[in-house]
Order: C-alpha cells, then sequence, then structure tokens
C-alpha cells in the first residue's frame, strides 16, 4: 500500500510525526509493505511552489492507494486562481472521496459524562450545500442582487445510493444497527430522496434494523442518550455538525478521527482543525491521526482483500484504548505526557502485544 503523507500546519506536523512512526511500527509487525511517500500541500506548499497543491503532488497521490492529510490552517485561503486551494476539500472533490467516516466513542479512563458510548457518523461528502460545479467556480452560493443570495443544495440519487450501501455495509460489521438523520419535514424532495435510497438499499441488508430522526430532534436525542446509536447516516452539512458534536461528546476534539473513502482512494485525516493556540508546545492529542490512519489501513485490507491490515488496525484500536485507560496520553484526555512521549509509549504498546 502506497501512503502520501502531507504533515500540514498547526499541530500537524508534530502529531504527524508520532503517526508516521506508528505507521512504520504496525507495517514492520504486521509485514504490511507500507510504503509513505512524504510530501508538502497548504502553506508550505504555496510558499515553495506558488499552489496548495501541485499538479505533480496530484499525480502522486493518484497513483497511491490513500493520503495522510494533516489538519491545514485555510482561513487565509482566499482566492483559488493564486493556488490558495483548500487541499481537504481539493482531495475530496477530486478524488471522488464520497464516504466521510467519523467514529466518536468513549474510552475508559475518562470521565464519560454521558456514559459510554461507541457510534460512527456516515457523512455524504461530495453534494448538498457544498456541490460547486468545481473547483474552480465561487461555489454554491450566488448574489442574486446586493441584498439576496441564493444557496444550492444539490441531492443527487445516485449519491444517495452510494453513502448508504457505505452506511449498510458498516453496519453490518457493528451491531447492525442505522439511523437516518435528515430533515425531510422542510426539505420534502432532496431528503425524501435520501431516506427513499436509504430504505432502498436498506432491503438488501434485512437484518439491519433502521430508525430515522430529524435532524433538530436528533441533537437532543445524541446528547440525551449517545449509547442508543450505531452508525448513523446523513447529508453532507448535517454530518458536518452532527460529527463535531459527537467528537466532542466522546471527550475530545483531540480523539476525532475520521476518512474520507472513494472507489480507488482514501483520506485519513483528524476532524478537527490546526489547533494554532496549541501548536508547538508538544501537547497536541496525537490519537485523533493514529486512529485515521488505522481507519485507512482497515479501508485498504476490506478493498485489496488483505487481513494483515485489518488486524494492524484494529491492534491501533485497541491499543488506544488501553493506553487512554493506562493514561499514557494527553492531557485533554487525563494523561500527562506530551504528544511525542505519548506516540513513543503508544508504540512500545503496539510491539509489546
Ligand atoms: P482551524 O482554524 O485550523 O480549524 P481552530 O483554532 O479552529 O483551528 P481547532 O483545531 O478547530 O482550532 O480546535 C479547537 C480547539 O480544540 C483548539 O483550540 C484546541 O485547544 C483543541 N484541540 C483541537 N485539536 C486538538 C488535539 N489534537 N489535541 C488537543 N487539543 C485539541
Ligand atoms: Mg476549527
Amino acid at each position: 500500500m502506497k501512503i502520501v503523507v502531507l504533515p500540514g500546519d498547526g499541530i500537524g506536523p508534530e502529531t504527524m510525526a508520532v503517526t508516521v512512526n506508528v505507521l512504520e511500527a504496525v507495517s514492520q509487525k504486521y509485514h504490511l509493505q507500507l510504503e509513505l511517500k512524504h510530501d508538502i500541500a497548504g502553506h508550505d506548499s504555496l510558499k515553495l511552489h506558488g499552489a496548495t497543491v501541485t499538479p505533480a503532488l496530484l499525480e502522486k497521490v493518484r497513483a497511491a492507494d490513500g493520503l495522510m492529510l494533516g489538519p491545514m490552517a485555510t482561513y487565509d485561503f482566499k482566492d483559488e486562481a493564486k493556488g490558495e486551494i483548500n487541499p481537504s476539500k481539493f482531495f475530496r472533490k477530486t478524488l471522488d472521496l464520497y464516504a466521510n467516516i467519523r467514529p466518536a466513542r468513549t474510552f475508559k479512563g475518562m470521565p464519560a459524562r454521558l456514559g459510554e458510548f461507541d457510534l460512527v457518523v456516515v457523512r455524504e461528502n461530495t453534494e448538498g450545500f457544498y456541490a460547486d460545479r468545481n473547483i474552480e467556480s465561487g461555489g454554491s452560493e450566488m448574489l442574486i442582487t446586493p441584498d439576496v443570495v441564493v444557496s444550492l443544495r444539490r441531492i443527487t440519487r445516485v449519491c444517495c445510493e452510494r453513502i448508504a450501501r457505505t452506511a449498510f455495509e458498516l453496519a453490518m460489521t457493528r451491531r447492525k444497527k442505522l439511523t437516518i438523520v435528515h430533515k425531510a419535514n422542510v426539505l420534502k424532495i432532496g431528503d425524501g430522496m435520501f431516506i427513499e435510497e436509504c430504505l432502498r438499499v436498506g432491503k438488501e441488508f434485512p437484518e439491519v434494523a433502521v430508525d430515522d430522526f430529524i435532524v433538530d430532534a436528533m441533537m437532543a436525542h445524541v446528547v440525551r442518550a449517545p449509547q442508543r446509536f450505531d452508525v448513523i447516516v446523513t447529508t453532507n452539512m448535517f454530518g458536518d455538525i452532527l460529527s463535531d458534536l459527537t467528537a466532542e461528546l466522546s471527550g475530545s476534539l483531540g480523539l476525532g478521527a475520521s476518512l474520507n473513502a472513494g472507489v480507488n482512494h482514501a483520506m485519513g485525516q483528524a476532524a478537527h482543525g490546526s489547533a494554532p493556540d496549541i501548536a508547538g508546545q508538544n501537547i497536541a492529542n496525537p490519537f485523533s491521526l493514529i486512529l485515521s490512519a488505522g481507519q485507512l489501513l482497515r479501508w485498504h485490507g476490506l478493498r485489496a482483500g488483505k487481513p494483515a491490515f485489518i488486524e494492524a488496525s484494529a491492534a491501533i484500536e485497541a491499543a488506544t484504548a488501553e493506553a487512554i485507560a493506562a493514561h499514557e496520553a494527553t492531557r485533554d484526555v487525563g494523561g500527562q505526557l506530551g504528544t511525542r512521549e505519548t506516540g513513543a509509549a503508544f508504540v512500545a504498546r503496539l510491539m509489546a502485544v
């Protein structure tokens, strides 16, 4: 498996350095034949090459199976014509990474304010309000007059179908429960079609119990009793909002892992941003990125039929739970170690089992 590694901004370089050590360790232990290709994107690339993502980098990523993207500070990327493209958005669109899979779970050893839970948000990643026609266009908003804006939300049957399939397949590997989150009382046609496709695909998975919630009510339910949920499937913007909530409910944004999966490529990415306030201080939690790397290995294992990758991914998950329970972690999750020390302890734990 070939993975392009792009460290990103803020806490990206420190958390990615730890993640690379973890990948190298599991590669050795599980004989993965993993090839890591180190490169740059974002601000570093803008300075050096005049664009946040160069055609050469895209070519390299296309030739690989996946990439690990560090968090990027994107607030100062204003002009795409000047090469200031948001790399995350660029790779999601260009590689058609349609399924954004964001697990959220509690760990022993941390205070669980809402009790223990273990759920996954499956967010449609290519359309909805984010469906601009192409990467160069102004996006899905239009200024009709200086005082009137129209925002377009695209929902297509084919995208509903493929995200539903991803969610049901995932549910089959878990507790076989799927919740559809929507706003079909207002978005009758678009979210109506989303539900219709989910239910249609669901007929192929009769073992999976299906229910649905309107997104506003869902906010209350997920805060009241997150343990009632297993897999949650939803459209792009609802998934964006809901998954930030579930990551925070799990105890720390620093545990928010994610995988952006397509047919031929996938991208592991922490669900949080570049956290400039704590960058360079060796205190950032690396587990969001480590767990994302685990998701990427698992994706490849399933797709390529390589059980060793699935084993390595399971080992990363299990060791994360053990490390947090043993407080071999950063302060945000109840430990006392720095980023590097957390990484070193984690690698030692992985190699010992
Ligand atoms: P950006 O503009 O890149 O999104 P931000 O200032 O919004 O950056 P986030 O990365 O979104 O910051 O994170 C919000 C807060 O959560 C940070 O200020 C930081 O304290 C905390 N945080 C985020 N990620 C981590 C992490 N991996 N470990 C510890 N704390 C984190
Ligand atoms: Mg942010």
